[in-house]
């Protein structure tokens, strides 16, 4: 039996680990099909302190996981947690179809990308339509064409940001005339002469599934109403994220959204249930936030553990 298993690798899950480890509890994360989480698609880092110059995403993540593993935290890489059993102790956790028994658990499964809920979005998807700007911008298909970003958050400025080393011209469509990113990424981004604001729009159809790739967008002006289609040949969509909570539906109290909702510290509705990270936070969503969680949540478990053990 296992004293705590960690799914999620991402800040949140990699510094429970770091801390369960060190606390000698020799951890089992499940990493998820993105060992590292997110911030591995990220460029670069400026905002996790200790790191003046800035870090690559994918880098800060190997760093945190070796960081977790030298204390003698287990990674099963790549591997999915497919059910939970939380009514029974131990709990089981049903990884990759074998079920793993522990006495504790922390959920910091992180969040996903958030769709425009177009048809043409999921038609397309890689075949010009994508989530992720460092994962795919280097793409031949992308490179001096015009690209079009959608989003008024730091992903939507980061994205666009990076992909004027590719694009021709970045257009990024916000559904307002105001970027809702820090000051610091807004300014930069509108700053930028390759980078044109489309505001108070949203994309209606994403152009072409008969010819089964991206050539342009159908945009609505929501103040006009006014119609209009914008060529391009990818579409970047960045318009926030979703907590990847679906596994605990029914038996961890969330909100309306899905988001875990810890009563204190990073407790959760059932004893012995910790969380951490994305998944239980629509207020920060920072690197440091997550890893903070993490931490808390490392520590509410070793509690927990101990008060079992007297
Ligand atoms: P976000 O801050 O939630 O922004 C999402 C954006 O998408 C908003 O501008 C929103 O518009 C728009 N949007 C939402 N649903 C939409 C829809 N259906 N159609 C069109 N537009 C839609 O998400 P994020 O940019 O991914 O950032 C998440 C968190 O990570 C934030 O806390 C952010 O600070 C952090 N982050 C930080 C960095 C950095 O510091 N380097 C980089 C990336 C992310 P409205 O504004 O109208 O709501």
């Amino acid at each position: 039996m296992e004293q705590v298993v960690i799914i999620g690798s991402g800040c949140a899950g990699l510094t429970a680990a770091l801390y369960t480890a060190r606390a000698n509890l020799n951890p089992l994360v499940v990493t998820g099909a993105m060992p590292g989480g997110l911030l591995t698609t990220t460029s670069i880092v400026e905002n996790f302190p200790g790191f003046p110059d800035g870090i690559d995403g994918y880098e800060l993540m190997t760093r945190m996981q070796q960081q977790a593993e030298r204390f003698g935290a287990r990674l099963r890489l790549m591997s999915m947690v497919e059910k939970v059993d939380l009514q029974k102790r131990p709990f089981e956790v049903t990884i990759d179809g074998e079920i793993v028994t522990t006495q504790t658990l922390i959920i910091a499964t992180g969040a996903g990308h958030r769709h425009l809920d177009l048809e043409s979005e999921v038609l397309l998807e890689k075949k010009g339509v994508t989530y992720c700007a460092t994962c795919d911008g280097a793409l031949p298909l992308f490179r001096n064409q015009p690209l079009v970003v959608v989003g008024g958050g730091d992903s939507a400025c980061e994205e666009a940001q990076y992909l004027t080393r590719f694009g021709s011209q970045v257009y990024l469509v916000h559904r307002r005339d105001t970027l809702r990113a820090s000051k610091i990424m807004a300014e930069r981004t509108l700053a930028n002469p390759k980078i044109k604001p489309v505001w108070d729009s949203v994309i209606t159809e994403i152009l072409d599934v008969k010819q089964n790739k991206v050539t342009g967008v159908r945009l609505k002006n929501l103040k006009t109403s006014q119609e209009s289609e914008l060529a391009c040949a990818g579409v970047f969509v960045a318009v926030g994220h979703v907590p990847n909570t679906q596994l605990f539906k029914g038996v961890i109290e969330m909100d309306e959204n899905g988001f875990i909702q810890p009563q204190h510290g990073s407790l959760t509705n059932v004893p012995g249930v910790f969380v951490a990270g994305d998944c239980a936070d629509h207020v920060y969503r920072q690197a440091i936030t997550a890893a903070g969680m993490g931490c808390s949540a490392a520590i509410d478990c070793e509690r927990h553990l101990a008060a079992l053990a007297q």
